[in-house]
């Protein structure tokens, strides 16, 4: 899953890249709104963190801009502590959910989980299909109960597909929601990446749709 911080503050901004790519996402970060704006509004990120409070073009203006545009990701805006007019103007705006400041950052992850899981019509934080489970808390993969290594890029590839299970995913999109936007992009990568997972979690959970790309099932399911 891929993110977009948008923060000022620039000790903020790196503590929340470091813990969301701890978590195991890929994350772009600006600094202003504008920036910040551009970003989300020209690339496909799976929800973001805006700050309220930002230079050149304040968030809930941003947000305005998103949403006026069309742009449906969720949105979590980190607001001052005491400041309670600023969720009301974030949450109208078109924030899904709010932090206050200063906060601790696992409130932020698991606002984020929770965010993530309820876009893609998940109720709860463990993902399942079949025997193949994925914690998305503890980060942690099982196929019939075994506990599965995967390395970080397979781990967020697997995420993907889960959070989409059932649906046919193009190479395309996995590639714009695997790297962040320095990435040198290369979606033949994808492909190899896929070839690794089936060897991990057994060949029949991803299925190869010629020509669109891949589908996550439930290979015992009727
Ligand atoms: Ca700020």
């Amino acid at each position: 899953m891929r993110l977009l911080v948008v923060e000022d503050d620039p000790d903020l901004s790196r503590q929340l890249v470091a813990a969301l790519s701890e978590a195991g996402y890929v994350v772009d970060a600006a600094s202003d709104g504008e920036e910040g704006h551009f970003l989300g509004d020209t690339e496909p990120y799976d929800a973001v963190v805006l700050d309220l409070g930002l230079p050149v073009l304040d968030g809930v203006s941003v947000l305005e801009k998103w949403r006026r545009d069309g742009r449906t990701m969720p949105v979590l805006i980190l607001t001052a502590r005491d400041r309670w007019t600023d969720k009301v103007a974030g949450i109208d705006a078109g924030a899904d959910d709010y932090v206050a400041k200063p906060f601790h950052m696992e409130e932020v992850l698991a606002r984020l989980r929770a965010l993530l899981r309820r876009a893609s019509g998940h109720a709860s934080s463990e993902l399942s299909c079949g025997t193949l489970e994925l914690d998305t808390r503890s980060a942690k993969v099982t196929v019939a109960g075994s506990a599965v290594k995967l390395t970080s890029l397979e781990y967020r590839l697997l995420a993907y597909l889960m959070h989409h299970q059932g649906k046919i995913v193009s190479r395309t999109e996995l590639t714009e929601h695997l790297y962040d936007q320095d990435f040198d992009r290369d979606s033949n990568t994808v492909e190899v990446f896929i070839g690794r997972l089936r060897k991990k979690l057994g060949a029949d959970f991803i299925q190869t749709k010629r020509g669109l790309g891949y589908r996550l099932a439930d290979p015992g399911a009727p």
